[in-house]
C-alpha cells in the first residue's frame, strides 16, 4: 500500500510545480478536483491509516453481520475463533515486514478465504484510485495550462437547479483527454 501512497504523493508533487506557471482559469478547474478529494487524500497521507481503516472495516461488517445487514460469513473457515469471524485483525497481520506482508503471511496459513480482509484491501485500493485519478485529472488540466471544455463549476450549478440527487454523477464523468502530456 505504500505504492499508493507514493503515488498520490508525487503527483501532489506534480500539481504544486505546474500550479506555479499555469493561469487561474486552469488552476481554479485544478484546485476544484483537488478540493473533491481532500478528505480522502489526508487519509491516505496518514501514518497507520491503512491498518486503521482495516480494524473499523472489520468491525463494521461484524456488526452488520451480527445485525443481520450482511448475509455472507466474514470468512469461510470452520474455525469458531476466527479473528476475522469475530470482527478482528489477526496478530499474525502485524508479524510481517509490512502489513500487506502480513496478510499474505497469515492467508497462506488460514484455512478460510479470509473474505472480509480481502473486501477490505478492495475498498481501500479502489479509494485510493480515485483520489488518484483525480488528482491525475487536475495534473493534466494544469499541464495543458487550460480548464477542461465542460468545466465541472457549470455542471455543478445545472444540476443542482435540477436535482441534488444527481451531484455524485459528477464523479463518474471520464476524464477529459485533452492533456496527457509526458513530463
Ligand atoms: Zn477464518
Amino acid at each position: 500500500m505504500q505504492a499508493l501512497k507514493r503515488q498520490i504523493d508525487s503527483l501532489s508533487d506534480g500539481i504544486m510545480k505546474f500550479k506555479q506557471a499555469a493561469d487561474p482559469p486552469a488552476v481554479d478547474a485544478a484546485d476544484r478536483k483537488v478540493r473533491s478529494v481532500r478528505t480522502e487524500q489526508t487519509r491516505f497521507a496518514i501514518e497507520g491509516s491503512y491498518e486503521r481503516f482495516l480494524v473499523q472495516h472489520l468491525k463494521a461488517a461484524k456488526r452488520d453481520y451480527t445485525d443481520g445487514e450482511r448475509t455472507e460469513p466474514l470468512c469461510s473457515c470452520a474455525n469458531p475463533y476466527c479473528e476475522l469471524k469475530r470482527g478482528r485483525l489477526p496478530p499474525e497481520v502485524f508479524l510481517g515486514e509490512s502489513t500487506d506482508e502480513g496478510i499474505r503471511d497469515f492467508m497462506i496459513q488460514h484455512s478460510g478465504d479470509g473474505r472480509v480482509l480481502n473486501e477490505a484491501r478492495d475498498q481501500w485500493v479502489e479509494d485510493a484510485g480515485v483520489v488518484i485519478q483525480t488528482l491525475t485529472e487536475a495534473l493534466s488540466i494544469l499541464k495543458a495550462n487550460e480548464p477542461p471544455e465542460t468545466d465541472d463549476a457549470e455542471n455543478e450549478a445545472e444540476d443542482e437547479a435540477e436535482d441534488d440527487a444527481v451531484d455524485s454523477e459528477l464523479d463518474d464523468e471520464p476524464a477529459p483527454s485533452t492533456a496527457t502530456t509526458g513530463d
